[in-house]
């Protein structure tokens, strides 16, 4: 049993300051004003000398952590992302691996994180097989640009389960219905999200009532479909804005280069501060910064070795600090963008909010977001300072 006393509670829409939050059995037990704190002799007590409590972060889009791939080595980049505060962590496998590939990542991956004591293992966010080759880092090399077809797909649909959370996909590729019929049957309760893509909004909303509730990394990979000369047109980015019910996934680098500043205000504006999920998409491609100063200060994203931008060195604390600058939001916001939301848009309704019951995982940061400890399941298992 663990109390954290002289903290400032972020909930999900105000602070409590001078607060105590008793945890007890992995779950959130009790909180309330220091002047009525009960006894704690039974408690291990941790003081957070006034700093902020929040519900730990969840990741739920990341290849890799530190610089190391999930599926090389799991437990290298799980626990660097639980330094940084990811209390729940969803490892995400890429379409660029061929099937049988795939299905051997989710099994060194899963092995070596799934129901062990402390892990943030959350499930699989699967940005594979089926995206449009042309909006993507392996244009040429695409193992999945063939058909959708029911036998390369359904043993990766097999392997992965019910840990398979979130299935990214092109809406556009021919026969996707099939596949999320499929998916549905390998796990009832799984999510779709539209990702490298140029799918029309028709195609998008038509997969909805599927499950399809998410944008993956809003505004990068997508395409525009002009109809008219000289006119913007419609397509992937448009419908992740209009369709309220719709996550939008954020990549925030520090100079704002996946998502300039202003359109990160904009987006913020349109989906509104119950829809926006910041996510680090880490990876480890190292193609040199391409010349020229358009990337000038560019500390935490990466490249391909065609000189195009390939995901992020991204932790998600760093992605708050930089949507905090971008867009003025507040620690409650974040915390919303860094744990509440992206909990729900994959369905994990046991975390991301400080409220009795909940799943005991939090972090004690200051008031930008430095990670000072983490708790999971109720345990301190990082202590920063
Ligand atoms: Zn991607």
């Amino acid at each position: 049993m663990l109390a954290i006393i002289n903290a400032e509670l972020v909930m999900k829409d105000h602070y409590i300051p001078e607060a105590y939050i008793l945890l007890k059995d992995g779950k959130i037990f009790d909180y309330g004003l220091m002047k009525k704190v009960g006894d704690l002799s039974e408690y291990e007590v941790v003081d957070a000398k006034g700093a902020y409590v929040g519900p730990g972060l969840v990741d739920i889009h990341t290849h890799a952590g530190g610089g190391r791939w999930f599926y090389e080595d799991p437990e290298f980049a799980s626990k660097f992302m639980l330094e940084h505060g990811t209390t729940t962590v969803l490892p995400t496998l890429y379409f660029n691996m061929p099937k049988e590939k795939l299905v051997e990542q989710v099994d060194i991956v899963r092995d070596a994180l799934k129901g062990k004591e402390g892990s943030n293992f959350g499930g699989f966010y699967m940005e594979t097989p089926y995206m449009n080759p042309k909006f993507g880092a392996d244009r040429e090399n695409n193992p999945w640009k063939g058909p959708v077809c029911k036998d390369d797909y359904q043993p990766l649909l097999d392997k992965a389960g019910e840990d398979a959370r979130v299935w990214v996909l092109a809406p556009e590729r021919e026969g996707i219905e099939q596949f999320v019929i499929d998916a549905k049957k390998a796990n009832p309760n799984v999510r779709f999200s539209v990702g490298h893509s140029e799918a029309t909004p028709q195609q998008i909303e038509e997969l909805m009532p599927y499950g399809l509730c998410i944008g993956t990394h809003h505004t990068n990979a997508t395409g525009t479909l002009e109809i008219y000369p000289e006119c913007r047109g419609i397509c992937v980015d448009e419908a992740v804005n209009y369709n309220t019910d719709i996550y939008a996934e954020i990549i925030s680098d520090t100079i704002g280069i996946h998502v300039n500043p202003y359109n990160q205000r904009l987006i913020r504006r349109i989906k509104g501060d119950d829809k926006i999920v910041l996510i680090s998409d880490a990876c480890v491609f190292d193609g040199p910064i391409p010349p020229g100063d358009l990337y000038d200060g560019a500390i935490d994203i990466l490249f391909d070795f065609e000189g195009e931008i390939a995901g992020s060195k991204l932790t998600l604390d760093q992605a708050c600090r930089n949507f905090m600058k971008h867009t003025g939001a507040s620690l409650v916001d974040l915390f919303k963008f860094a744990s509440r939301n992206p909990a729900k848009a994959v369905g994990l309704n046991d975390r991301g909010e400080i409220r009795k019951g909940l799943k005991a995982d939090l972090v004690v940061v200051d008031h930008k977001m430095n990670v000072q400890k983490v708790v999971v399941d109720g345990k301190v298992v990082v202590e920063n300072n």
